[in-house]
């Protein structure tokens, strides 16, 4: 079967507390090669963009400013069934409820600062990876 690839963000908050190399080797245990990673920290109309989908959310300008109150890393994760096996390794969005053993259930503080962000359709995880990285970042 034909790798898929996904995209993946350590978030501020998990970038705060030292937690994004914990949260690098638990991706890698769980046997996801990471194509392409970069540090970078997002304007406010690049959170807006990305985020798009959410504009009509109460939540949508908290999200924003969350997003960009410090570095991000931001990665491009293959496995088979990619996309949805990181949504099943990350937990659920609110990490009260993810299940144990999950990157939100470990390192995720509430449903904002929930630690990473994985894309959540086949179709998403195309235009996220394009959004954050060109095709000569995009090794192998
Ligand atoms: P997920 O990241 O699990 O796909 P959503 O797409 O629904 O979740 O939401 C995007 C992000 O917005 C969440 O990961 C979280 O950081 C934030 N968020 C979601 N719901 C809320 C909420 N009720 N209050 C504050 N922030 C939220
Ligand atoms: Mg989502």
């Amino acid at each position: 079967m034909k790798k898929q690839r996904t995209l993946s963000i350590i978030k501020p908050d998990a970038m705060t507390s030292k937690n994004s190399g914990n949260i690098i080797s638990f991706i890698e245990e769980k046997n996801f090669n990471i194509v392409a990673q970069k540090k970078i920290m997002l304007t406010k109309k690049q959170a807006e963009e990305f985020y798009n989908i959410h504009k009509d959310r109460p939540f949508f300008g908290e999200l924003v400013d969350f997003m960009i109150s410090g570095p991000i890393s931001v990665q491009v994760l293959e496995a088979e069934n990619a996309v949805t096996y990181y949504r099943e390794i990350m937990g659920s969005t609110n990490p009260e409820e993810a299940e144990q053993n999950t990157i939100r259930k470990l390192f995720g503080k509430n449903i904002q600062c929930n630690a990473v962000h994985g894309s959540d359709s086949l179709e998403n995880a195309v235009k996220e990876i394009k959004f954050f990285f060109s095709e000569l970042e995009l090794i192998n």
